[in-house]
This record gives structure tokens, sequence and C-alpha cells, in this order.
């Protein structure tokens, strides 16, 4: 975008909304903020904070307002319970009012210096500008697991999205109104901001480690997480068993045949006595089968919970309240005596 086009007649700079969702980050705000506003400064655009907070319990929310109250321009959205990170940023972009959104986590894995990267290249005109990781600085089953599921995604989804990249990005607005017309419970936005398609870009990063506390996303969370990925953007799982299940058939179709060979040889005096397959091999092969039927059904019932969840069409997540730097002006301006 061009600041130029977006500039209404009064001259204004475009407004980029910077959503960042937070459960229990109560202890790196200040460094977060500071390293925010030093980052953000330095471009050529207007920006407003928005917060999301997801359930915090140690007092997250009360101490982002008070951070906050010395920018111009922000928003808390407090959720009535923990939601999870994606419903926590789709609310976010809910209340981003900005001609372009950058989503980015509390624990400054992702360096705030960036953002000016991210804009100029929105500023070019990409309307979706995502960081991608050249290294990672977690280590251990973490880090095996972020691995595989990238490698994993990549291969079956065949690149919606950039490779090693997550939700550090900046969105137009015009995907922006997509994302919000899309109305999906499994939400995967790392994947689905760049599915519409659009001029996109990206830049390169070293991904850093948790400036503050432990991770949010517990291994479980993080699990769904990957699976609502790898279920919302391949089908190629379901086609795979298909697939599996004629090879089997054909295999044993081939195999009968071979029995029924040996009979007739036998018949006719070539094979002294029928060959008779042993327990051990009966058993193997039972429960084979019986573990690939369970495997396979496993995999189907992803799609059917999934399929089961999008109908319900339960809201994503609950608002309890909004704070908002205009009403808290509006509230601390002192009235007129009458
Ligand atoms: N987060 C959230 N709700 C959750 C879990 C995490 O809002 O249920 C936030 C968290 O506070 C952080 C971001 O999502 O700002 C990423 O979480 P975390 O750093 O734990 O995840 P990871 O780095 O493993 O993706
Ligand atoms: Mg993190």
């Amino acid at each position: 975008m061009n600041p130029e086009s977006t500039s209404t007649p009064g001259g204004k700079r475009p407004l980029v909304s910077i959503i960042i969702p937070m459960l229990n980050e109560r202890d790196g705000l200040a460094t977060l903020f500071d390293r925010v506003e030093k980052s953000i400064q330095n471009t050529p655009v207007d920006w407003e904070l928005v917060i999301v907070d997801d359930g915090s319990t140690d007092g997250t929310r009360d101490v982002v307002t008070q951070e906050l109250k010395r920018f111009s321009r922000w928003r808390v959205v407090g959720l009535s319970r923990n939601f999870g990170q994606q419903p926590a940023y789709r609310a976010g972009l809910a209340h981003a009012t900005g001609d372009a959104v950058i989503f980015s986590d509390a624990d400054l894995q992702d360096p705030p210096e960036l953002i000016p990267q991210l804009v100029a290249k929105w500023l070019e005109g990409f309307k979706v500008v995502t960081g991608c990781r050249t290294s990672r600085e977690e280590r251990g089953l973490r880090r095996f697991f972020f691995d595989l599921f990238h490698q994993t995604f990549h291969r079956l989804t065949g690149g919606v999205m950039p490779p090693n990249s997550g939700m550090f990005s900046i969105v137009d607005r015009v995907v922006v109104e997509h994302l919000l017309a899309t109305r999906e419970t499994n939400l995967f936005l790392p994947a689905l901001k760049c599915w519409y398609g659009y001029p996109q870009t990206t830049i390169s990063y070293a991904r850093k480690e948790r400036a503050v506390g432990e991770p949010k996303q517990s291994f479980v969370k993080l699990l769904r997480y990957a699976l609502d990925g790898l279920f919302s953007f391949s089908d190629l799982p379901l086609q795979w068993i298909g697939m599996t299940g004629a090879v089997l058939c054909l295999l044993s179709l081939g195999y009968a045949g071979v029995l029924v060979a040996e009979k007739v040889l036998q018949l006719f005096g070539f094979f002294p006595s029928l060959r008779v397959l042993g327990f051990t091999t009966l058993a193997a092969a039972i429960f084979f089968f019986g573990g690939l039927n369970l495997f396979a059904l496993g995999i189907i019932g992803q799609y059917v919970a999934r399929i089961y969840r999008e109908t319900k069409g339960r809201p994503l997540y609950v608002v309890e309240s909004i704070l908002d730097s205009e009403v808290q002006k509006k509230s601390s301006t002192p009235k007129n005596p009458a």
C-alpha cells in the first residue's frame, strides 16, 4: 500500500494495529511495550495496540491497562476465560481498526525491531508479509516437534504458507476483511492469512527464546493447534487411507491366487503337503490389520470431530470487557463545572 493512497483528505497517515494475545504475561510487559514503541516509531505510520487478554489469572489485564496509559491509541479486549491463542488473535482482529494489522506474540520471541521491515514491505504493496524463521533457539522435544510439523505441513499442503513461518506478520485490511468473513472454528491463521492469495512476501529472522516465563502453549495445546492446521488444510490423509486399503486388497488377492495355485499343484502331486500358516503369523496379521483399521478410523475421526465442531456454530470466544483509550480519555477529562 502506498501511504498517500490511504491518506484521508486531512492527510492522515495509515494506521497499523498491533494485535498481541496474552495469557499470564504480566512479567514481560514493560519491556515488550518499550521495544514495540521504539521500533514502530521509526515507521511512517500511526499505530494502535490491540491487546487480547485470553483469561489470564496473574493480573495481566490490570497491569496491561496501567502500562498502556502512556500510549495514545490502545484497546484491551478481555475474554471471559482462556479460549486459546488462535481465538485470541481472532478476537483481536475483530477489534482492530487499522489499515493493516501486525500479529505478534507477547513473549518477544519474534523481535519487535523487525516491525519497520514488515511495515516497509506492506507500504511497497504486499498484502501479507510473513516472518520466516531461519533458526530457532528452542531445543529438545519442542524443537523436534516444531521441525516435524513444519516439514509435514509443507509436504501435505504443497506450501500454502511459507516454510518455517508462524503468526508473526503484517496483513492488509483487504485480507483482514476476508479473515473476518471466514467462519471457521478450527482456526489455523498462519496458513489461512496466506490462503486468500494477493501479493505476498516474507522477511527472514532468527527466532529467539521466550524472554520471560514458561511457554503458555502447553504441549497438548500445541498438538491440537498442529492437527487443526494439518486437517483443515489437507485431506491427503483420507486419500492415503483409501490407497492403503486398495493396496492391501490387491496384495491379499495376489496371496489368495498363490494359495489356490499351490493347492492345484499339490492335487497334481507337485507338492508333498499344503503349507499351513503358523499361529504367530496369523496373530501378527490380525493385530496388524486391527491396528491399521483403528488408525484409519482415528484419522477419519479427526475430520468428523472437526465437522461436528463446525456445525455446532458456537462462538470462537466470548468478550467479557473492552477497555479503550478513547473511553479512558473521555472519562479522565474534567467535566465543566455547571
Ligand atoms: N497465548 C494465549 N492463549 C493461550 C496460549 C498462549 O493468548 O491459551 C498467547 C501467549 O501469551 C503468547 C502467544 O499466545 O503471547 C504465544 O504463546 P507461547 O509463547 O506460549 O507459544 P509458542 O511460542 O510456543 O508458540
Ligand atoms: Mg512463544
